[in-house]
């Protein structure tokens, strides 16, 4: 695999990423995860329709012996994205250049990458929704024609030559499909939605890493660990990480149920796999703003963090889970919340959405 010059994302650059239970990887953990990604379709646990329909789509892809048409994976950070991306390449048995949108300053850094593809290769490109426009426009008569523009000269002498691709698959990965402009999205011959992971197919994924890294997990351990872990393999494995550590340091040649607890309650994630942030949003919302309904930045100025961190790595949990609800006026503490701090819930707290 050849990363791109220039591509490291800049994701987990902030405070955010130094959260446990972030989804987002943290540190040098991108250079660990690689041991823990599967590298066929078959390794790639659950998500079983997503698995079926690109299965298909490949298996169709090599009948006809030609590249497939471009992908587009949709979904929130850490569920299996750039593995899914790797797999294709690998399941075709083609190179896969790797780059990101915030990588691509101007549409001559895509030009140059575009132009270097060899046939068959697979272009992955993450958070594709933050391109430049420029490089968007550029990208999709490329995907779509297999032709780039270069430009030749400067100022009014300057003049495109139009130069021909081979044929190549772009993978494009993106949290917010809802930004990428249609004509982009309308390019993608097959888009694919990840969903967060129900807790049994997290329970395998653990187990499955567990074998990876050598750890020895006692019965009821993974389970404990999927109950945490957001629905996100990526936290499930650094849970499990943490474990390990844990371990590692207690001298246990197993490690069980009561001991994966201990160690997550060191690191202060709950029963339902909140952490402090998490709690610290529902608390103001329960005791601050009486259930709410809070607008986005009035909660966060009260917890003290960027309201982008609130809305994108605290609230899909606790909406999915039901401790949050947004609603038009702002953000609502469900019975759940309430109950989950330990207190009597408002009357007429459904009222409130
Ligand atoms: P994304 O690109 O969506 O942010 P990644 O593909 O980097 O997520 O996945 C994060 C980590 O989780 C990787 O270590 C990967 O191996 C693991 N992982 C994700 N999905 C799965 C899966 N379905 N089966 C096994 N491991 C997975």
């Amino acid at each position: 695999m050849a990363e791109t010059n220039g591509s490291q994302s800049n994701r987990g650059a902030d405070e955010q990423s130094l959260r446990m239970i972030s989804s987002e990887p943290i540190g040098n953990e991108p250079v660990s995860d690689e041991e823990l990604r599967p590298r066929a379709l078959e390794g790639f646990i659950g998500q079983p329709l997503l698995k079926a329909q690109l299965q298909l789509f490949l298996d169709a892809a090599r009948k006809r012996d030609v590249p497939p048409d471009h992908i587009l994976l949709a979904g929130p950070p850490g569920l299996g994205k750039t593995t899914l991306a790797m797999i294709v390449a690998n399941e075709l048995q083609v190179p896969i250049r790797v780059t990101s949108g915030p990588a691509i300053q101007h549409a001559g850094d895509l030009a140059s990458i575009l132009s270097s593809l060899d046939e068959g290769e697979v272009l992955f490109i993450d958070e594709i929704h933050r391109l430049p426009r420029p490089a968007e426009e550029l990208l999709y008569i490329a995907m779509e024609d297999f032709r780039v523009d270069v430009m030749v000269g400067k100022g009014p002498g300057a003049s495109s030559i139009p130069l021909t691709l081979p044929r190549f698959t772009v993978i494009g990965a993106t949290t917010r499909e809802g930004m990428l402009p249609s004509p982009l999205r309308a390019r993608f011959g097959f888009t694919a939605h990840l969903d967060f992971y129900p807790k049994g197919e997290l329970e395998r994924l653990i187990e499955r890493s567990a074998e990876v890294l050598g750890i020895n997990l006692a019965a009821g351990s993974a389970r404990q660990l999927s109950l945490r872990s957001r629905g996100t393999p990526r936290i499930a494995n650094r849970l499990l990480r943490r474990v390990r550590d844990w371990a590692i340091v207690h001298d246990l040649d197993e490690i069980g149920p009561d001991d994966v607890e201990a160690a997550l309650e060191l690191f202060q994630i709950d029963s339902e796999g909140l952490d402090r942030l998490d709690l610290a949003v529902l608390n103001a919302i329960v005791k601050n703003f009486d259930g709410g309904p809070v607008g986005l930045n009035n909660l966060s100025a009260m917890v003290g963090e960027e309201s982008e961190t609130v809305e994108t790595v605290c609230e899909p949990y606790l909406v999915r889970e039901g401790f949050l609800v947004r609603t038009p006026k702002g953000r609502v503490a469900t019975q759940k919340a309430w109950q989950h701090l330990g207190l009597t819930p408002k009357d007429d707290v459904s009222k409130l959405f």
